[in-house]
C-alpha cells in the first residue's frame, strides 16, 4: 500500500544508490588531534578546530566559572531577559579584537548570515554574491526577497558586470562574498572587491568563518589581512571553528549593529547564547591576543602537509589556506577513500553534492595547530597507501 511518505524512501534510496547519502560517524571523545570515531582511535583530519581551542583547558574552567555564576541556561531572547554581561563585554572584545567600530554576537555564524541579509535588503534590492557562496549566505540571501544576482567565483570583473547590468533597478544592494571559501581554501580577491565597491559606492560584506582566527595579524581575519580596515560594511565570524567554542558575530560599522540589534531576527527570536559558551569565547579571544603562537603553528603546520601531499602526486587544488582538499572527481572513489582511510586510522570524511558541485568530489583535510609533526607524518602515510591502492596516484 502506498503512503504520503513513500517519497521518501524513495528519495532517501536514490541518495544511496548515486553514493551521496551522508553516513554520520559518532565522536566519543574531545575534540583533537585524535578522536575516539565510532569506537576506534584515529587521527582527525575533519575538524574546523583550527587552533585546537575547542577542548583548551583554559576555555573550560571559563566555561565551568560562567556556569557556577549563572547557571545553563539563558531563559531568554537577547531583546528581552537574555543580555548577559559577558555577551556585552564578548562583543566589546570581538570589535576591538577586530578592530571596527562595534560587533553584536549570534548563536551562529549560521544565523549571523540569516539575520544580517534579510535586516540590510529587501525586495526592491539586488545581492550580488559570488556563485560559490555558503549556504548560509544563499539563505540569509534569499530570505531577505532580494534579487540575487550570482557572479562568477573570486571574479571582481565579473562582479562589476553584474553591477553594470542591474544599473537603476534597485533601492539598494549589497556585495557579499565568503573571505575564505570553505571546500577549496581559496580565498576572495578583497582589495579588488572593495575598490568595485566603492566605485558603485554598494555595501560589502565579508563572511569571513574560516578566515577568523586564521588569516591576518595573530587570526584577525581577511580585512587585516589585506590591510582594508574599515573599508568594509560588515564582517561575518564565526565561533564555532578557530575559537573553538560555538556562535556567530557580526563586526564592523556601529549603524549596522546598532540596526542588528533592532531588526536581526535570531536576536529577537531565538534564545541567546549560553552563559558557558560565552565566557569560553572570551577566553579564546584572551589567548588569540596574548600570542600569535598557534596561528603560526597552524601555517607551519599547514605549509609542511600541503607540501608534502603535492610531493606524493595529490591534486589539492587552489587552496592558499590550512584547509586542504584532495581532489578525486567522483563521488564513489571519494567515499572509498575516505573509508580506506579510516582503515589506516585516519578520520578524513569525503565532501560531496550538494556540498560541491557534481563530479568534484574530495577529501578535505583540515590541518590544525593541534597536530604534531608526528601525526602530520602519520596522515601523509596513510595517504601515500591508499592513493596508491585506489590508482589515484603513482
Ligand atoms: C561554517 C560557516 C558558517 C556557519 O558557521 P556556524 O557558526 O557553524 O553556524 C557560515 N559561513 C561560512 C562561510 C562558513 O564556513
Amino acid at each position: 500500500m502506498s503512503t504520503k511518505l513513500d517519497w521518501l524512501t524513495q528519495e532517501l534510496a536514490n541518495l544511496k544508490q548515486q553514493n551521496l547519502y551522508n553516513a554520520i560517524r559518532t565522536i566519543d571523545s574531545p575534540q583533537g588531534a585524535w578522536l575516539v570515531v565510532d569506537g576506534k582511535r584515529v587521527l582527525n583530519f575533519c575538524s574546523n578546530n583550527y587552533l585546537g581551542l575547542a577542548n583548551d583547558a583554559r576555555l573550560k574552567q571559563a566555561a565551568r566559572d560562567a556556569i557556577e555564576k549563572y547557571g545553563v541556561g539563558p531563559a531568554a531572547v537577547r531583546t528581552i531577559a537574555g543580555t548577559l554581561a559577558l555577551h556585552v563585554e564578548l562583543e566589546k572584545r570581538l570589535a576591538a579584537f577586530k578592530g571596527v567600530e562595534a560587533a553584536i554576537t549570534f548563536q551562529s555564524g549560521f544565523n549571523s548570515n540569516g539575520a544580517t541579509l534579510p535586516a540590510l535588503v529587501g525586495k526592491e534590492d539586488v545581492i550580488f554574491s559570488d556563485e560559490l557562496n555558503h549556504a548560509s549566505i544563499i539563505d540569509g540571501a534569499r530570505l531577505s526577497g532580494a534579487k540575487i544576482a550570482r557572479y562568477a567565483h573570486n571574479d571582481a570583473e565579473a562582479l562589476e558586470d553584474a553591477i553594470t547590468q542591474n544599473a537603476g533597478t534597485y533601492r539598494r544592494a549589497l556585495i557579499v562574498t565568503d573571505g575564505v571559501f570553505s571546500m577549496d581554501g581559496d580565498i576572495a580577491p578583497l582589495p579588488q572587491i572593495v575598490e568595485v565597491a566603492e566605485r558603485h559606492d554598494l555595501m560589502l560584506m565579508v563572511d569571513d568563518a574560516h578566515g577568523e582566527g586564521v588569516l591576518g595579524r595573530g587570526g584577525r581575519g581577511i580585512v587585516d589581512h589585506f590591510g582594508m580596515h574599515g573599508r568594509v560594511d560588515v564582517e561575518v565570524g564565526t565561533m564555532s571553528k578557530a575559537f573553538g567554542v560555538v556562535g556567530g558575530y557580526i563586526a564592523g560599522k556601529k549603524e549596522i549593529v546598532e540596526w542588528l540589534r533592532q531588526r536581526g531576527r535570531p536576536f529577537l527570536f531565538s534564545s541567546a547564547v549560553p552563559a558557558a559558551d560565552a565566557a569560553a569565547c572570551l577566553a579564546a579571544v584572551d589567548i588569540l591576543e596574548e600570542s600569535t603562537e598557534l596561528v603560526d603553528r597552524l601555517w607551519d603546520n599547514a605549509r609542511y602537509f600541503k607540501t608534502e601531499m603535492q610531493r606524493l602526486g595529490f591534486d589539492t587544488g587552489v587552496s592558499e589556506t590550512p584547509i586542504t582538499p584532495v581532489m578525486l572527481g567522483d563521488a564513489k572513489l571519494a567515499t572509498d577513500f575516505s573509508r580506506a582511510l579510516f582503515e589506516h586510522g585516519v578520520f578524513a570524511m569525503a565532501i560531496k553534492y550538494p556540498t560541491v558541485p557534481q563530479g568534484k568530489a574530495r577529501i578535505r583535510v583540515m590541518i590544525s595547530a593541534a597536530h604534531a609533526q608526528a601525526d602530520l607524518d602519520k596522515g601523509l602515510e596513510a595517504f601515500a597507501k591508499v592513493g596508491k591502492a585506489l590508482g589515484v596516484t603513482r
